[in-house]
């Protein structure tokens, strides 16, 4: 069955649901293409409500039987349910459906992977289960009984009862019903156990196929980090007695945080030192750490409805940003986030798909699971905390906590305990939550001899929907350094709320350099005319780390834009400053290899697009090739000693200094391969005991044109190992020549192994498609044709993974007339493909709307 005519939904038009659940029973009785779900659910009437229609959710449901109150019911069918007549007082209603999990490809309700069963129910899943409330302001407790012959049969909460085919489940405290899961397979268990801090014992599983069991250790020991973690800086205790972790091939998203039953995609949970990067692990940390913490944040409090999406996310992605920067270095920590914001969230403020942290409307709510929502969502969470500061932070979430426990709550509810515990008016801080776009803001300095006054000024350009907007409170962290590099004023925070306001600082004898959005303070672009000298300057003095890093990404930007527009060589001042910085041995090595790295082609066609520039990928790959051979050129000498003092002796431990020496090594040998033609890459493949190291070595091969015996033994190597082989899909891609990226990845959907059924698989050859910017984008048209058949292709089979992969033509509108016309011609070709997914739909109209 395909979806019907979009309909939109807007904020505005939320009402309560007119009745109160007191309890839900469900039965499964597992069949992989028939299974039979009967449900038992107490409603009562909601006083509160004023539309007392009685609807329920269900979509792709055979139905066998209804009653009300044990009388076969007078179901009606309408769109999205059904509805029927119940009595004004407390009624019990009991259904029986069908459902055929082994042919649900679109990986969303009960649906199976490699012989389990397992549930996707955020946020619309569960409809496609049984008929029910389908939203997240009903909550209730839940009791769930599943008969099958998996050897493991598991639902949320504690276990009531267990034997041989049968399972019963107990979760007592009250949920929406996109919080539930079931799993059930022939698995097995990594256990561990926590001892909370008032004493309770809670045993922990990571749930696994046969075979992985090898991989668990590593999630296992971030959990318990998690668990600790939550309770030392927000007080917050786990409140079951069980918490389990089940690990899943086939799933679209990260990981789901239902209650006590956390599902994960495998590749965010599974690791050991051979199969995985020191990414992966860092990754897996932060994603259990993000499931973990919702229990809370998300569970205990959830949403009143699915606009108030980044009320959980945002703050449960701040506290997982939190937690990284406390486990590992937390410079190195906060630029990663900015590099993620700036090349994921910035793109999609400034083009089509622009949006509020809380839009205002929808047609598919899966289609908002973005990163406005989830990573600009964060940076207004830190917003705030820098403007309240941190103990009354600390103070308003434990108001929130206590005030809205148990309760679906909004961005209002959230902002009020706030203005209660503080009492500030937030009034204005909330247009966040409200303004779509990235803010710019302008700095200019003066200086009269002993006052020097800094000039800000805040503009934000229109986005769809918001042609004007209203002055945003931005909080701005400034220090001020004097000629020599000192400090002369450590870091204030600047809260600028009008469209220009002014800032004076008095008694400076010398004109004061100043360092200007620190941390990376607001989620702003900051625009400030300054020269190179200046910019070298804070590169080598600054003592925000943050700053520091910044000083260098913008030499590096500027002497790329200027290679691109006027064939400048690369910048050697740039080079001399970073040259200094990568032979300082008191910066920890993960900062420098950030350092050493430079703005991705597709930010660049950004800048390029947002000065009036057309891009040409072509001359943008040109000059990132160009600065990286002169990096290379340029620190001939260093770089090999940057390679021999980094490496480790000893076992593998993916812990911030064991993985921040290896990318520093890594980033040295990329930049060595491009001079000895892949020689020391071919020795560190030879000799590596890790994936790290091994894929890192494979990597510099391959972008020297070397490899090829190399690239057929990793697979013969690991052809067994779906997560490693997404990384080998991905790499020929990733490395290929831009005239030859979509003849690689035509070739790899050939092989045997290419299976576009598996989310990560399709990612790992169409994301890589996407991400190569110049292959993506040459002149050919070749790769649009090619994403965009791909995307017809899936759309049918998995609607959701489709619709988010089509933001690659996101930016369609940046470049020159003859691509335009070619990338209008396949979101066309995709718009007008019959039976289009309502998800599909959505998001090329967005697209196609710029
Ligand atoms: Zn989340």
């Amino acid at each position: 069955m395909r979806d019907a005519a979009p309909t939109t939904i807007f904020l505005k038009d939320y009402t309560p649901f007119g009745f109160i659940i007191d309890g839900v029973e469900l039965t499964f009785r597992l069949a992989p293409k028939a299974t039979r779900v009967l449900s038992r659910i107490k409603f009562r009437p909601n006083p509160d409500a004023t539309d007392k229609r009685f609807f329920l959710h269900g979509e792709s449901l055979t139905r066998i039987s209804a009653a009300i109150d044990g009388k076969s019911a007078d179901v009606r069918d309408v769109d999205g349910g059904i509805e029927a007549d119940v009595p004004d007082a407390p009624f019990v209603w009991e259904a029986e459906v069908e459902i055929n999990p082994q042919d649900n490809t679109a990986l969303e309700g009960l649906y199976m992977s490699n012989g389990m069963y397992c549930t996707q129910c955020e946020a619309e899943g569960f409809r496609k289960i049984t008929y029910y409330p389908d939203r997240p302001d009903v909550m209730a407790a839940f009791e769930v009984t599943i008969e099958g012959n998996e050897k493991v049969l598991l639902s949320n909460g504690n276990p009531l009862s267990q034997s041989q085919g049968f399972a019963k489940w107990q979760d007592p405290w009250p949920k929406p019903a996109y919080l539930f899961a079931l799993v059930a397979g022939d698995l097995l268990n990594h256990p561990g156990t926590f001892t909370t801090k008032s004493g309770r014992q809670v045993d922990l599983n990571i749930w696994v196929r046969p075979g992985d069991e090898n991989k668990c250790a590593f999630g296992m020991q971030a959990l318990k980090d998690s668990m600790k973690w939550d309770e030392d800086v927000y007080g917050r205790e786990y409140d079951l007695d069980l918490f389990n972790i089940v690990a899943v091939d086939d799933f679209n998203m990260g990981a789901m945080e239902n209650k006590g039953l956390n599902v994960f995609n495998s590749s965010c949970v599974l690791a050991s030192p051979e199969t995985s990067t020191d990414g992966n692990f860092e990754r897996i940390e932060a994603i259990i750490a993000h499931e973990y913490f919702h229990n809370w944040t998300g569970n205990r409090i959830t949403c009143r409805d699915w606009f108030q999406l980044c009320l959980k996310e945002g703050l449960t992605v701040y506290r997982d940003q939190q937690f990284t920067a406390d486990l590992r270095s937390a410079p190195v920590a906060r630029i990663s986030n900015v590099l993620a914001l700036r090349g994921r969230q910035f793109p999609e403020d400034q083009g089509p798909l622009s949006h509020p942290v809380r839009p205002k409307s929808f047609q598919e709510i899966n289609n908002f699971y973005t990163a406005t929502v989830y990573e600009k969502g964060a940076e207004v969470i830190g917003m705030l905390k820098t403007l309240v500061g941190d103990a009354a932070y600390s103070k308003a979430v434990d108001l929130y906590f206590d005030r809205h426990d148990g309760d679906a709550a909004t961005i209002e509810d959230w902002l009020q305990v706030f203005e209660d515990s503080t009492g500030r008016d937030l009034g204005q801080f909330k247009r966040w939550y409200s303004h779509s776009g990235t803010p710019r803001l302008t700095v200019r300095e003066e200086y009269d001899g002993d006052t020097f006054t800094l000039h800000l000024s805040q503009s934000t350009a229109p986005t769809p929907g918001q042609d004007e907007k209203l002055p945003q409170v931005i909080p701005v962290a400034v220090g001020l350094l004097s000629p020599n590099g000192d400090e002369v004023m450590a870091t204030q925070i600047l809260e600028l709320t009008e469209a220009e306001q002014s800032f004076r600082f008095e008694g400076h004898a010398t004109r004061p350099i100043p360092s200007i959005l620190r941390d990376f303070s607001a989620p702003v672009i900051l625009e400030q005319d300054i020269d190179k000298t200046r910019r070298a300057f804070l590169l080598a003095h600054d003592t925000d780390p943050f700053n520091r890093w910044e000083a260098g990404r913008m030499l590096a930007r500027e002497s790329l834009l200027a290679s691109i527009t006027t064939g400048a060589a690369p910048d050697a001042a740039y080079l001399e400053g970073l040259g200094a910085v990568l032979r300082d041995d008191t910066l920890d090595a993960a900062y420098r290899a950030l350092m050493l790295g430079q703005p991705t082609q597709s930010e660049l066609a950004g800048l390029l697009h947002e000065a009036g520039i057309t891009p040409d990928p072509e001359a943008i790959h040109t000059a990132s090739e160009d600065l990286r051979n002169a990096k290379a050129a340029a620190f001939g000498d260093l770089l090999p000693v940057l390679y021999q003092d980094n490496q480790i002796d000893g076992p593998y431990s993916p812990d911030a200094d064991g993985s921040g020496k290896r990318s520093l090594a890594n980033a040295a040998l990329s930049l060595i391969s491009r001079t000895d033609g892949g020689a020391l890459a071919a020795e560190q493949y030879a000799k590596a005991d890790n994936m790290t190291l091994q894929l890192a070595a494979l990597s510099c091969l391959l972008d020297a044109g070397a490899g090829k015996e190399q690239l057929a033994a990793f697979e013969q190597q690991w052809h067994g190992d779906r997560l490693v082989m997404d990384k080998w899909f991905s790499l020929q891609i990733m490395q290929a020549k831009p005239d030859q990226v979509a003849e690689v990845t035509t070739r790899l959907t050939q092989h045997p192994d290419f299976d576009m059924k598996n989310p990560n698989r399709f990612r790992a050859v169409m994301g890589a498609l996407s991400m190569h910017h110049a292959g993506f984008h040459h002149k050919s048209g070749a790769a649009y044709a090619l994403l965009a058949e791909w995307l017809i292709k899936l759309d049918p089979v998995n609607p959701q993974t489709t619709a988010r992969m089509c933001s690659a033509f996101q930016t369609w509108k940046r470049y020159d007339p003859a691509r335009q016309t070619m990338m209008s011609a396949e979101l066309d070709r995709i718009a007008n493909t019959k039976d289009l997914s309502r998800d599909t739909n959505e998001m090329i109209t967005r697209i196609r709307s710029a």
